[in-house]
């Protein structure tokens, strides 16, 4: 235990922002460079070692959370990392981005602020790189079976490098041009800095993984040539479709999905472009769905210097506190501030988009919207709420409707869909097509990068076992697995 008196004598601390002018003028990471290594020794300390540690169940990669903690402590920081990766493949990206179900299930969390995980995970491994402590780790030897990977995100680097540790000589296919999923494309500079995925790609090609960027499975390879080259094939494709709002003026210019708008704003710190062709600059924008994807709008917006910035949600604005419905240790749906919201703009609850309204060349000017309350459990319209809002740019970010079912990739496998139209599989990760496996949210649905890690590392034991016969890699869940509201 790191200090049997940690969490009386220190109160819970977190990573300091930089200054929110300072900030929105560029795109780096929010976080005051240093501002955590000064506090993070006595924030381990507060650490409680408990004897059942909620922690663990909490993570969906049962991340061994006291015993990193006690070597955060120690300051012996490469023990504390070997832990890390026990369980981990790459906690730069959950130490940056997770919602932390471990703190939100921490006993410490019952009667005082809970331990301050999250911090100490990113601290443990950017001090690792720093020190040289992230290295290879290629196979001792091959086993002769071949694995393609189909899609480069979180659950597909997961799953390529854990098989590719294990023998086998893996392919990752990505159809973007450049490997990352939503990490690259979705999330901005702002809450994760690129370079952290590029330095995990050198460890994973010097380990031997292949990445073959801008090649689609299903139209540039099709299903049938991919498994005649390769013994067992991963699907970690996404949940990429997104959902629409089909009102009036919907067709209007300047209304957007999310997931066109980002990945151009990624694209020019890139440096592909100079400026985003879908830019806020000037204009009243409104980003239309209250979670994370819409902050990330909200994020990116202000940097590009929007005139005014409005997030719709049609659910009613959370609690600050955990209410009797979501006690300790679940997940709590709770109103959150995130870096965006502290930039600035107006947050608006249970309300519903009626229609777009354009002007004279089909731009649009103007949202109109209606009060919503929920009666009997129905969704509806109070009368007389009737209002139009100013909206010269709208990016819908409402969710994700499952994996794409366009490119031929469902249809050429012959794969099986579960009732939500994500891609069905077993307890192994396994489809319907033998050595045909699926990880991440294209068989869970939209989810979270913990759980897409997760998946990944669980789906190549599967793989692993569908190879070899038997498997001693780590499976921290089941395709079953549900953490309480996360
Ligand atoms: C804007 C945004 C912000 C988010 N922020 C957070 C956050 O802060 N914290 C968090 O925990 N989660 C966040 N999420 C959710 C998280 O990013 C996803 O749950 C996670 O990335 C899913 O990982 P994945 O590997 O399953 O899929 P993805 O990351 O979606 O990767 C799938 C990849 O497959 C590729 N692909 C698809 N079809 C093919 C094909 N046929 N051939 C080749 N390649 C193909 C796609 O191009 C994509 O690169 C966010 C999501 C979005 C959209
Ligand atoms: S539940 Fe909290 S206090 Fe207990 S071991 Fe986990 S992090 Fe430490």
């Amino acid at each position: 235990m790191a200090d049997p008196k940690g969490f009386l004598n220190h109160d819970r601390e977190v990573a300091q922002t930089r200054p929110v002018e300072e900030r929105v003028k560029d795109w780096n990471e929010v976080y005051r460079p240093g501002s955590l290594l000064p506090i993070i020794s006595k924030q381990a300390s507060r650490c409680m070692d408990c004897g059942i540690p909620f922690c663990h169940n909490g993570c969906p990669l049962g991340n061994l959370i006291p015993e990193w903690n006690d070597y955060a402590y120690r300051n012996d920081w490469e023990a504390a990392s070997e832990r890390l990766h026990a369980t981990n493949n790459f906690p730069e990206f959950t130490g940056r981005l997770c919602p932390a179900p471990c703190e939100a299930a921490c006993v410490l969390g019952i009667n005082q602020p809970p331990v301050t995980i999250k911090n100490v995970e990113v601290s443990i491994i950017d001090k690792a790189w720093d020190n040289g402590d992230v290295t290879p780790q290629p196979p001792e030897r091959l086993s002769g079976k071949t694995v393609a990977v189909i899609g480069s995100g979180p659950a597909g680097l997961a799953a390529a490098q854990q098989l590719t540790r294990a023998g086998h000589t893996v392919a990752v296919y990505e159809r973007a041009d450049r490997i990352g999923g939503l990490l690259r494309y979705g999330i901005p500079e702002f809450k994760m800095e690129k370079r952290h995925i590029n330095r995990r790609i050198e460890q994973m090609r010097a380990e031997g993984t292949k990445f073959r960027t801008e090649t689609e499975i299903g139209r540039d390879i099709d299903a049938a040539k991919l498994r005649r080259r390769y013994d067992a094939v991963v699907i970690a494709a996404g949940s990429t479709t997104s959902r629409d709002l089909p009102v009036p003026g919907r067709d209007l210019k300047g209304i957007h999905f999310a997931m066109e708008y980002l990945p151009l704003a990624n694209k020019v710190q890139e440096g592909d472009l100079t400026t985003s062709p879908i830019s806020a600059e000037g204009k009243h924008v409104v980003v239309i769905g209250g979670g994370d994807t819409g902050a990330d709008c909200v994020g990116t917006a202000h940097r590009q210097g929007a005139a005014s910035v409005t997030q719709l949600e049609i659910m009613p604005k959370p609690g600050e506190e955990r209410n009797e419905s979501q006690p300790w240790p679940t997940f709590p749906m709770l109103y959150k501030v995130t870096s965006a919201h502290e930039e600035g703009g107006e947050r608006i609850y249970s309300v519903n988009t009626t229609h777009f309204e354009g002007d004279e060349d089909g731009n649009v000017q103007w949202l109109h919207l209606v009060e919503v309350e929920f009666k009997d459990g129905k969704l509806e319209q109070k009368p007389g709420t009737e209002r139009k809002i100013p909206a010269q740019l709208v990016t819908l970010a409402m969710g994700f409707t499952g994996t794409d079912k366009e490119n031929g990739l469902v249809e050429q496998f012959g794969l099986e869909l579960d009732e939500r139209g994500n891609v069905a599989r077993n307890a192994e990760f396994e489809t319907n097509v033998p050595g045909v496996f699926v990880a991440g949210d294209a068989g869970r649905g939209q989810s979270l990068i913990v759980w897409a890690i997760a998946e990944g590392r669980s789906a190549a034991k599967g793989v692993d076992r569908f190879l070899t016969g038997a498997s001693s890699l780590p499976a921290p869940i089941k395709p079953t697995d549900r953490a309480l509201a996360v």
